[in-house]
């Protein structure tokens, strides 16, 4: 069994539509994917149609833009009610600060000499919630201002580089009491990564578990093997479940491909067990989780 639980579509900056996103799971062999936007659900109902058809089991989650002690901190959520209020409102949020964002990074553009538009990121980002700094750097590359997305990112995007705007990110510890209050669990991405927790201590680890922490991201492409090392058997000692994943983005991302990093049964095992108590214990509704092959669509 193949497990890939880290997927981004074309709804927020995956280059996939979440249709495609799926046919290209089972192309790839994989038995379940979870499709994880950049604070949105939208994705899902689309993906689930097309899950039903091919027989991939697909689990609904996103990935939240949080932040701790300074540092940007990528939150997995898997299997929340989209629709609880204090979700929904921490989303809306995220959402809206990335919005108002293109402009700001438009006009330090502009200020560096480079004649790009708020229209020009707007065909980058056709049929994502929100455009954002992906679609920002896609536009330069379309303007051939930039070769690909990454040198967008390390000349003008990235956090200190000229066109850097700053936006809103929940508080962690806000976002996993949210996760939890809607019946979800959640998991904290590739945290010795870009966008990640900085190594984490285990005090801190512990702290977040209290609240609702289920797991961590251990295989992902931003760890190398030692950091996988250490982050699975500090999951283990804690009782974390640990996860591994693509990341994929389609051609958003390179190195990304999916299935090149997978979860272990067992450990899924564990997260969904995780995720029926907190969605009993909140009383929120588990979305659907789609089995073709176990309903004998496929
Ligand atoms: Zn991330
Ligand atoms: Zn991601």
């Amino acid at each position: 069994m193949r497990i890939d639980l880290h997927t981004h579509s074309r709804a927020s900056d995956g280059t996939d539509s979440p249709a495609e996103l799926v046919r290209a799971a089972a192309r790839a062999g994989l038995d379940v994917l979870a499709i994880t936007d950049h604070d949105t659900a939208a994705g899902w109902p689309d993906a689930q149609a097309v899950a039903d058809e091919v027989g991939v089991t697909l689990v609904p989650g996103m990935e939240i833009s949080t932040h701790h002690r300074g540092r940007s901190v990528h939150l997995l959520a898997y299997l929340p009610d989209p629709t609880y209020p204090p979700l929904a409102d921490e989303l809306a949020r995220v959402l809206d600060g990335r919005a108002a964002r293109v402009p700001r990074m438009v006009t330090r553009l502009n200020g560096l000499g480079i004649d790009i538009t708020e229209d020009d990121v707007r065909r980058a980002s056709a049929g994502a919630v929100a455009s954002g700094r992906p679609h920002v750097a896609d536009a330069l590359v379309t303007l051939g201002v930039v070769a690909d997305r990454s040198e967008a990112f390390d000349r003008y995007l990235a956090w200190g580089r000229p066109a850097h705007v700053d936006r809103y990110a929940v508080p962690l510890e806000t976002a996993i009491r949210a996760v939890a209050g809607a019946g979800g669990v959640s998991v904290i991405a590739h945290p010795w990564g870009r966008g990640g927790l900085g190594r984490p201590d285990e005090q801190t680890l512990v702290g977040l578990q209290e609240i609702g922490l289920a797991g961590i991201e251990v295989d992902h492409q931003d760890h190398d093997l030692e950091t996988r090392d250490v982050l699975r058997s500090m999951a283990r000692d804690l009782g974390l479940v640990a996860t591994g994943a693509s990341d994929y983005h389609g051609v958003g991302k390179a190195d990304h491909e999916l299935g090149c990093n997978t979860t272990d049964p067992a450990e899924l095992e564990r997260l969904l067990a995780a995720a029926a108590e907190a969605s009993a214990r909140s009383g929120r509704p588990t979305p659907r989780l789609t089995s073709g092959r176990a309903t004998g669509t496929a």
